[in-house]
């Protein structure tokens, strides 16, 4: 297997960085700063939580996520409906506060 580098620690670095380990690789990872932290929350669409089963973390992400069913777009001022989506797929929000949470 050989070793390899990856630049940048963040969403694209650090998953083809497992990916790569996991079929063997040694990897390096070279990040330009400190590696990003969660601030706020991350929305997680059907094509992450694709990502995220390839990789093995779909199982640990559904227990620290809480899944959308809808989105719904309002007026600032009347606070009305203006536009309701149904979310088929799995949309999910983590917010930092359930980042740590398991089970
Ligand atoms: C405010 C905001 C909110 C967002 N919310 C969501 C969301 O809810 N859901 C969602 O799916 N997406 C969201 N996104 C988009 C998501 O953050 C990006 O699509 C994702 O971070 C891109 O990942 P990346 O690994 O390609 O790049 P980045 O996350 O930008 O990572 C690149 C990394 O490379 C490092 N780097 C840069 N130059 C070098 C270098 N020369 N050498 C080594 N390392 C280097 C950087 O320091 C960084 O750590 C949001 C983006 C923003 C700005």
């Amino acid at each position: 297997m050989a070793g390899l580098a990856v630049s940048g620690g963040g969403i694209a670095g650090m998953a083809v960085a497992l990916a790569a380990a996991r079929a063997g690789h040694e990897v390096t990872v070279f990040c330009g700063r400190t590696l990003p932290q969660l601030a706020g929350g991350l929305q997680l669409a059907p094509n992450g939580w694709a990502a995220l089963t390839a990789l093995g973390l779909a199982e640990r992400a559904t227990a620290s996520s809480l899944r959308l069913h809808n989105i719904m777009v309002r007026a600032l001022d009347s606070g009305s409906t203006l536009i309701q989506l149904p979310l088929h797929e799995p949309y999910a929000s983590i917010s930092t506060s359930m980042a740590g949470r398991s089970g």
